[in-house]
């Protein structure tokens, strides 16, 4: 029998494409996905260190599963991704049960060092940038959770300095991959039937800089990934604003497969605060920019990220903010307390903090500002026909579906009309007949497409 592995991902979607390609390297090695953790021979953690809650997370499932390893002394635990770039010697300490631990830079280095594991015991390895003589991560064939949907890392790393980010120090500089090879992996995936594509980096409108030395390509790729045949859906995250160019604004609305939804974190609306971040763009600048695109893009859905309570941020700083995202008028927000990160500038400036009480109740009365524009913007939604791509049964609701619009929307709906009810894969047309600060509700008029893909078996990528 084939030994079984198990992935728990913590953290961003670019976390979860690197799952997606630890799970190819290991069904490769001819092991196979369980989701038991009674019948689970590799256990790999892969970790991310960009919210506090994801680090007592992990210490948490490590010290449950302590007891479990000397039950199955078999059972191989792995831990891999930014936590383990960041704190290699901490794991080691606080879980000394666990087998190995890997860095950012060596993933695909992964099923060896677990084979090594066997034979030599407890093996730490973290490069502290991309290994010139080894495979690149973005190499392996991943075994994809969608078989309609797919990210493609388009670069890696980020070469700007955001105060309160740890991203830079674990991830490294920008790489970004080459357009022709980007271009070719969603071909193949397209060839499958995939029909939505994201682009993942973490500054994706300086995709190709340090392929050209010059200028940025991003507005290229995006022509290019949406121009392929049988990709319906373009999406892409995170741009930063300050790279937010006239180029990219034109290939967005020129480029029909490319949805209308940009999600483009604000941070604060403080300028103060935001050079304290070093976010390289004023408050004002950030508006204009999202004046522009909506200009350029006619009903775009925009989100954003917002920090609540950074280092020193005044009453002042926080009402700033306030003003700033009822003017922006955003879909949605991903809004956060802020908590310190070692190896942070913004860690350092601890007798700047705010205290919780007052980061509690700045970040209660952002919510309430987030979510009237939200519900606004979804009301404005009720009685239009919107396309659909169906995702599966609602987690709320089972007697409903799931799906999104172009806008990213997320939309409940009926399972059928008729007698055939609606496959994940599917284009369903629907008309909004309700709206929630979260989410739409919808009843379907018509099937567009059926499912296209075959199997979620990984692709090659050349
Ligand atoms: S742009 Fe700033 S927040 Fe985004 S990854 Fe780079 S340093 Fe972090």
């Amino acid at each position: 029998m084939a030994p079984k592995f198990a992935i728990r991902t913590f953290g961003c979607q670019m976390n979860e494409h690197d799952s997606e390609r630890l799970a190819g390297l290991l069904l490769a090695q001819g092991m196979e996905p369980t989701d038991d953790l009674g019948e689970v021979d590799v256990l790999v953690f892969n970790t991310c260190c960009i919210r506090e809650n994801a680090d007592n997370r992990l210490y948490g499932e490590l010290g449950r599963l302590k007891e479990l390893t000397e039950r199955r002394p078999g059972l191989k635990i792995a831990v891999g991704g930014c936590q383990a770039q960041k704190d290699r010697h901490l794991i080691r300490e606080r879980a000394p049960h666990v087998d190995v631990v890997f860095g950012t830079h060596n993933l695909a280095h992964a099923p060896d060092l677990l084979a090594r594991s066997e034979l030599e015991g407890p093996i730490t390895e973290i490069l502290d940038g991309p290994d010139p003589d080894g495979p690149p991560a973005h190499l392996a064939a991943p075994l994809r959770e969608l078989p309609y949907s797919a990210w493609i890392t388009i670069q890696t790393g980020c070469d700007n300095s955001c105060a309160f980010c740890i991203v830079p120090s674990v991830r490294g500089r920008e790489v970004s991959r080459p357009l022709e090879a980007i271009v070719a992996e969603v071909e193949a995936l397209a060839r499958r039937g995939v029909v939505e594509v994201t682009l993942l980096g973490q500054n994706v409108n300086s995709y190709g800089r340090d392929l050209t030395r010059r200028s940025p390509r991003f507005a290229q790729l995006l022509r290019a990934v949406g121009g392929v045949e049988g990709i319906d859906r373009v999406r892409f995250t995170s741009p930063h604003p300050k790279d937010l160019r006239p180029e990219t604004m034109a290939a967005m609305a020129e480029t029909p497969a490319v949805c209308e939804q940009l999600h483009l974190p604000l941070q604060s609306g403080s300028d103060r605060v935001l050079a304290a971040m070093r976010r390289g763009y004023s408050a004002q600048r950030y508006l204009e920019r999202l004046s522009a695109v909506r200009r350029a893009v006619p009903d775009l859905a925009v989100s954003t990220d917002i920090i609540v309570g950074f280092p020193g941020e005044s009453d002042e700083d926080f009402e700033r903010t306030l003003d700033v995202a009822a003017e922006a008028q955003y879909d949605s927000a991903y809004t956060f307390m802020f908590s310190p990160r070692p190896g942070t500038r913004a860690a350092d400036r601890c007798e700047d903090f705010v205290p919780d009480d007052v980061v509690a109740e700045r970040f209660e009365r952002l919510r309430v500002v987030v979510e009237r524009s939200a519900l606004a913007k979804h009301e404005a939604r009720v009685g239009r026909v919107e396309r659909v791509l169906v995702e599966g049964p609602s987690r709320k609701d089972p007697a409903m579906l799931t799906g999104r619009t172009r806008q990213g929307k997320l939309a409940h709906f009926s399972w059928r009309i008729g007698s055939a009810p609606f496959a994940p894969g599917a284009l369903v047309d629907v008309t909004i007949t309700g709206a929630a600060p979260h989410h739409l509700r919808a009843e379907p008029i018509e099937m567009i497409s059926p499912p296209r893909h075959r199997s979620r078996i990984p692709v090659a990528i050349r």
